[in-house]
């Protein structure tokens, strides 16, 4: 070894370890410049150096940007960038199939001995991936990223937020973790667990607290949105929160027994007494009124035990057709 070298850490390029970069990407043309910018230091080893002291090891960097079926020029921007830049890589999917499929495409084309998640808006911040990466070299297999605080975001929708994780994680045997996202570093083992899982009616964040493995957080603070808009509108998020109650639970459907049950039990108490009470008192026929309040209540609470049971028929019928959960249409250029 060369005497006047005081500081190789270089080590051969086939020895390196790499890393893919998986983002889904909905209508982000605008922003995938910046994005580029933003993950260049990173690609080029020059962010290994944490603030902790601890430095993080040389790797070969893969970006895999899934194109969701974006109507306008993501595509056309995902081409230039890998004709600029061949660590670039895409997946185009044939038709917009939501995040949790994209998210999917991109595992299954991801090539890394570790992928890190994240979102193409910039909001998950690229100076965390050197903290997870650091994580994942002392051993973790699946580091995900916890927001310290949630960024600009309405009062409403934070308060349901947290409402609905504290209901998921009562409904459900899974360990919730409230402000964790999809941002996180996976090990090729959880990868692997997370790609055997090909269910159509995904809900990543459980299905990555069902696959296990040694977790460890980082902390990371959430940007505000710099192009475009959240494609997450109330009532996607409402579709995805029962997405997660029915796929990882089935407590309603027990809820709506026990309703039944608890209804019939004080229906009889209610016929013991109304009987006895003729028996001694006689019978003045009285009570339209109540005859019509139990009467709309229990309707009620049939149509929705019926609606909740078809909740779950539903997604036995989705499932039960066994469709692929997204169709590849290109991949780095050429036609899947
Ligand atoms: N996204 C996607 N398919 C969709 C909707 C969103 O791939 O149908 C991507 C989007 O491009 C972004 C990430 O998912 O990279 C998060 O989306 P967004 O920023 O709209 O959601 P929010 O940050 O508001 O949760
Ligand atoms: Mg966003």
């Amino acid at each position: 070894m060369d005497m006047h070298t005081h500081h190789d850490t270089t080590m051969p390029v086939d020895e390196r370890r790499k890393v893919s970069l998986v983002i889904p990407a909905y209508n982000e043309g605008r922003g995938l410049l910046r994005l580029r910018d933003a993950l260049t230091p990173l690609l080029d080893n020059r962010m290994r150096a944490l603030s902790d002291g601890r430095e993080i090891a040389e790797y070969d960097y893969e970006v895999l940007l899934v194109n969701d079926g974006s109507r306008d020029d993501t595509l056309q921007v995902l081409r230039e960038l890998r004709a600029a830049d061949p660590r670039f890589c895409y997946v185009s999917l044939s038709r917009n199939f939501g995040k949790e499929a994209a998210m999917l495409a991109g595992l299954d084309y991801a090539t890394g001995h570790c992928v890190v998640i994240l979102d193409a808006d910039l909001q998950h911040p690229v100076e965390a991936i050197p903290r997870m990466i650091a994580e994942w070299e002392s051993g973790y297999d699946d580091v995900y990223g916890r927001r310290a605080t949630r960024g600009r975001e309405s009062w409403l929708r934070r308060r349901l937020s947290m409402a609905y994780y504290s209901m998921l994680q009562s409904a459900s045997d899974i360990d919730v973790m409230p402000n964790v996202g999809d941002f996180r570093l996976l090990d090729r083992r959880c990868v692997d667990a997370v790609r055997s899982l090909r269910e159509t009616q995904r809900y990543s964040k459980g299905l990555f607290a069902w696959i296990g493995y040694s977790k460890k957080d980082v902390e990371f603070v959430t940007a505000d949105r710099e192009e475009g808009a959240s494609s997450f509108s109330y009532r996607r998020l409402f579709n995805l929160a029962v997405e997660g109650i029915t796929s990882h639970s089935t407590a309603p459907l027990r809820i709506a027994s026990v309703v039944g049950f608890v209804t019939a039990i004080a229906a009889f108490v209610y016929l013991i007494f109304t009987v006895v009470r003729t028996l001694l008192y006689g019978d003045p026929v009285a009570g339209y009124p109540t005859l019509i309040c139990v009467l709309l209540l229990l309707g009620g609470l049939q149509l929705c035990a019926i609606g909740i049971v078809g909740e779950y028929i539903g997604r036995i019928f989705m499932e039960s057709k066994r469709r692929p959960v997204y169709i590849a249409d290109i991949y780095n250029d050429s036609k899947v």
